[in-house]
């Protein structure tokens, strides 16, 4: 987000660099794939209920579509930016890649805050953004999902509109979709579920019990909270989460060493993922600063929040006891932290493997759609999970046999593919 001093968009070409030369690729091929291939900036005018307008900034950027069309979310965040969205929509390629799933990368956004828009407000963003864009996406060019603050509803909202447009049903167009409306069982779980799959296997390799485990976790949004209770039923113990608090401006840590209840604290948590500060308190938890999930004694750090959460400035505070991270958001380790986190040897599940759930449940949703066949929960989250535990298995053997990190084994697997794809369509 813009009030870092860390850039996501340079992050990631630093990443990407770094494997291409390992890769030996040749020029044009680095030129191709280290920045984006499209990107649309537009305008979206909304009526405010007030009766005033205000102009939202949009944007929705392709980064590769070799593999298929563009897939990858939409957010809405007040302190969205360009670099953000650039750096998302090249992580999504290498996302879809590496689970080896027929779509390539793209991102989207709007500068907006949701939280303190009205229902209609935020419809009237959703369509105006379809609006701006009608012509350049659809099931065949570039398809969107939620991210932050964006779910099923703005979906819906997005399907209608690009459906009224063009005269017809395009359920495929767009996933994340509420079920029943072309939605996916699964779906909403899927993120969160992904990361605990491929955290379940790191931790066979690693010959960790996860039921002597514990864990903090950075967010409580939608894949936070699926992320926690799948290992909590796995066994695992979590004993601490932060979370943004939008009315103090600030985060929190909520605590409780015992071990914290899933269902006591969706509970007492609103729809943008804010645990109440008050109930919490009353509940026996302890509320300690924002940052503090970072330094607990726990095995595992699971960041779910945003991007550069771990840099420089705070990586010297994780505990020694911690052997995991599991990168359930996007971009949340910068360069620098990265370093740090190797000579510390702690097991590092990349963010694109960590939390690809997300894409490849909206690949089934996709399929699903196109046959016009709705699969059982059960279905669809094993089939989840087959994805995910082989996509975690390819990227480990090449990190042991290799001898690179779980990154660039993940970097290398995912670059290679699309590598192949341009080139095999005689793009360079
Ligand atoms: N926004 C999610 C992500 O970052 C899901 C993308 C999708 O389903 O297309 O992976």
């Amino acid at each position: 987000m813009s009030n870092s001093p860390y850039n996501p968009y340079e992050t990631a070409q630093a990443q990407f660099d770094k494997v291409a030369s390992q890769l030996g690729l040749d020029e044009a091929t680095r030129e191709l794939l280290r920045q984006p291939m499209r990107e649309y900036h537009f305008l979206i005018p909304v009526q405010m209920d007030d009766g005033s307008y205000k102009v939202f900034k949009g944007y929705r950027i392709q980064h590769n579509d070799a593999r298929g069309p563009a897939k990858g979310g939409i957010r809405f965040h007040p302190q969205e930016t360009e670099d953000t969205i650039r750096a998302l929509s090249m992580w999504m390629t290498w996302k879809c890649s590496v689970v080896d799933i027929p779509l390539g990368g793209g991102k989207g956004g709007v500068i907006c805050d949701p939280r303190t828009l009205s229902e209609r407000e935020q419809e009237q963003v959703c369509r105006g953004y379809i609006r701006q864009l009608a012509k350049n996406m659809g099931p065949n060019l570039d398809v969107p999902a939620p991210d932050v603050m964006t779910n099923a509803k703005h979906m819906l909202w997005m399907l209608d509109e690009f459906e009224t447009i063009h005269g017809g049903r395009y359920p495929g167009f767009i996933t994340g979709k509420p079920v029943g409306m072309g939605g996916s069982l699964g779906r909403t779980e899927a993120t969160g579920y992904g990361v605990i799959y491929v955290l379940r296997e790191a931790l066979k390799e690693l010959e960790i019990d996860i039921t002597k485990t514990t864990a903090s976790f950075q967010g409580f949004g939608n894949v936070a909270q699926h992320a926690v209770r799948l290992y909590s039923q796995l066994g695992g113990k979590v004993i601490a989460i932060s979370c943004w608090d939008n009315t103090d401006k600030k985060a929190y840590t909520f605590r409780r060493k015992n071990g914290m209840d899933i269902d006591e604290l969706t509970g007492i948590t609103d729809k943008f993922g804010t645990i109440n500060k008050d109930k919490a308190l009353e509940l026996g938890y302890e509320v300690l600063s924002g940052d503090a999930w970072i330094e607990q004694d726990v095995d595992i750090l699971v960041p779910a929040a945003l991007e550069n959460q771990i840099t420089a400035e705070n990586v010297n505070r994780i505990s020694s006891q911690v052997k995991v991270i599991a990168e359930a958001a996007n971009g949340p380790t910068t360069n620098d932290a990265d370093k740090v986190i190797n000579e510390k040897g702690i097991f590092v599940i990349p963010d694109f493997l960590a939390n690809a759930g997300g894409v490849t449940c909206s690949y089934f949703e996709q399929v699903q759609c196109n046959t016009n066949y709705y699969w059982e929960k059960d279905e669809v989250l094993e089939k989840l999970d087959t994805k995910m535990t082989s996509a975690f298995k390819a990227v480990y053997e090449l990190s042991k046999t290799q001898n690179l990190t779980m990154r660039d084994a993940a970097y290398v697997i995912a670059i290679n593919r699309v590598a192949q794809a341009v080139k095999n369509r005689g793009w360079v």
